[in-house]
Order: C-alpha cells, then structure tokens, then sequence
C-alpha cells in the first residue's frame, strides 16, 4: 500500500490549499493519506472530504511543536479526534505562541535592520491564496528575507537567522515532549516522533531522547522522511525494531517546487517494520 503520512497545506507552512494537496495526493498513486499541518487542525476535514471523495483513505493528522532538553522536536499525530477539546485548546494555546514568536522574530530582525517582517510574512502567507487564520512560520519569514533583498535565498535566511540556534529560533513557546503528547493521547491519537535522524543528535541522544518519548506514551518513530538516504532509514528501522515502535513513512511534501519532497515519492519502508496503520489506535 502507497501510505503518505506527512504532508502540509496553507493552514502551515505548505503552498497548496488542502482540497488541491489531497487531488495531486491522489493523482500520484497514494492511497492512506494524512494532512499533517503543523500545529494546525485547520484543514482536516476539506482534507477527508476530498480525500475520500477520490477514494483515498483518510485518517487525521497533525505535526505537533515539541521540546526536549531545550531543543525542538515536531511529533507527528495519527487518529485522534479532531473535535476533541483537550486537543484543539492545546493547539489553540501552540497558536498563541506562534503569534508572540512571530512578533518577537519581527522585533529582533528590525533590530539588525531588517524592519517590517511580520507585515511581510503575512503578505507572504496571503499570497498563497489561503484563507488564514494562522501566524506565520519561519518559512514565511525566509522568503520575505528574500523577497526584501536581505539574504539570496531560503537557505542563506535559515543559515544566517532563522536556523537553530540563531536570532530567529526562539523556543519558549514549545510544550515539553510529554506535555505535547498528552492532549494527543486523551484523543485518542498516536504519538509518532517525526524525522527523528534531523535534529542531528548524537546516537545516544538520539536513545534518550526515545526512551522519553516511549515514557511519555510515544508508539512510533518516522522511518522514512521524504527521500532520506537508504542507511539513515535502515538506521531509523532497526532503532524501532529495537525499541518495539511502529514505523512511519511521509514526504514531508510542503511545496511542488522541492522534488525532494514529493507527495508519494519517498524511501521504501524496509519490510521488517512494523506500519504504523497497524496500530489499533491508528483508526481511519
Ligand atoms: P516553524 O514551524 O515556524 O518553526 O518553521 C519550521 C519550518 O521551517 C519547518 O517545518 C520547515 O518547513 C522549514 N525549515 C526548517 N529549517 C529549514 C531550512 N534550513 N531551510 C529551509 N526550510 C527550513
Ligand atoms: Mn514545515
Ligand atoms: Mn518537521
Ligand atoms: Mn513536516
């Protein structure tokens, strides 16, 4: 089964409106589909409507801003209630904090003469034709930057002010890894840690880090992020293997214009993984 388990739309950081998002999903072959918007429950149900209607199985989906030990983690979400109130207060209170970040990552890029972000980035935002109610994302802030002339590209705005552990990166705002989980569990979701080899952590950090989240009540680890080489997926394989995790796979698709981040066109999952759709709590 082609499963597509994370990708994001205009209610994030994505370029496309969900409806479309789920048409080119389904026209690229994938048959379990998740919108996995982050910190952005916006889009689900357009989502599962047209998904649905094009024959796709649906289940929900969220990527969820998280931190641990000071750094930030994003936790994928599977099968939970979207109505369900715990949740939409805990993503409400996320959204509250992305404002105040976004204001803060303003304030400190007109303090290096850079002023007029936030307008910036939600002009950025409201050029992708979507109807918005979300604070912008760094990605938001990134093509300002360039459409400003302040740095090249995307890349140069991340390396230079938004990446980790620059001006940009302002962290407070997260829920600690158990406190994010909870809210998901209580609605009935699984916790997934998403993209667990990107946060460049030592391979005993990278345990620690998934004993916690195990603690915490985490069932499964991404696998398969996008087109990842074949060792890190091998690698990633084996940890959930070993740690009784089930396996996730997604393209992290946010834009047509990244080919390495396709909708459907990610490294095979190795077979001796447990699929996180096996799950009983993974209910579509
Ligand atoms: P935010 O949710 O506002 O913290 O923004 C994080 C998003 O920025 C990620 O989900 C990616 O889409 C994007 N991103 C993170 N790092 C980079 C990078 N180095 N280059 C381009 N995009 C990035
Ligand atoms: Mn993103
Ligand atoms: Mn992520
Ligand atoms: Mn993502």
């Amino acid at each position: 089964m082609l499963a597509d388990l994370h990708m994001h739309s205009t209610a994030s950081d994505g370029s496309l409106e969900p409806a479309e998002l789920m048409r080119r999903a389904a026209a690229s072959g994938i048959e379990l589909v998740a919108l996995t918007d982050h910190d952005c429950l916006d889009g689900q149900q357009v989502a599962r409507d047209t998904a649905e209607s094009l024959g796709m199985q649906w289940v929900s989906g969220v990527e969820l801003s998280a931190q641990w030990q000071g750094h930030t983690l994003h936790i994928l979400g599977y099968g939970f209630d979207p109505q369900s109130p715990g949740l939409v207060e805990a993503i409400n209170r996320v959204q509250e904090g992305r404002w105040r970040r976004a204001e803060q990552i303003a304030q400190r890029l007109a303090g290096k003469n850079m002023p007029g972000a936030l307008e910036g980035a939600l002009e950025i935002q409201r050029s992708a034709g979507a109807e918005l109610h979300s604070p912008p994302a760094r990605p938001h802030f990134a093509d300002w930057m360039v459409k400003a002339g302040h740095v090249r590209d995307r890349a140069e705005a991340f390396r230079k002010w938004l990446g980790a552990g620059k001006l940009g990166d302002i962290k407070q705002h997260w829920p600690e890894l158990a406190e994010a989980i909870e809210p998901l569990r209580a609605a009935g979701g699984v916790a997934v840690m998403a993209h667990p080899w990107h946060y460049g952590f030592t391979r005993s950090r990278l345990r620690r880090l998934l004993r916690d989240f195990a603690e915490a009540g985490g069932r499964g680890i991404e696998v398969v992020n996008g087109k990842q080489p074949p060792e890190q997926v091998a690698y990633l394989a084996k940890l959930s293997i070993e740690f009784g995790f089930f396996a996730s796979c997604g393209s992290d698709f946010h834009h047509p214009d990244s080919p390495w981040m396709a909708l459907g066109k990610m490294t095979a999952m190795p077979d001796d993984c447990t699929p996180v759709w096996a799950d009983p709590l993974f209910c579509r």
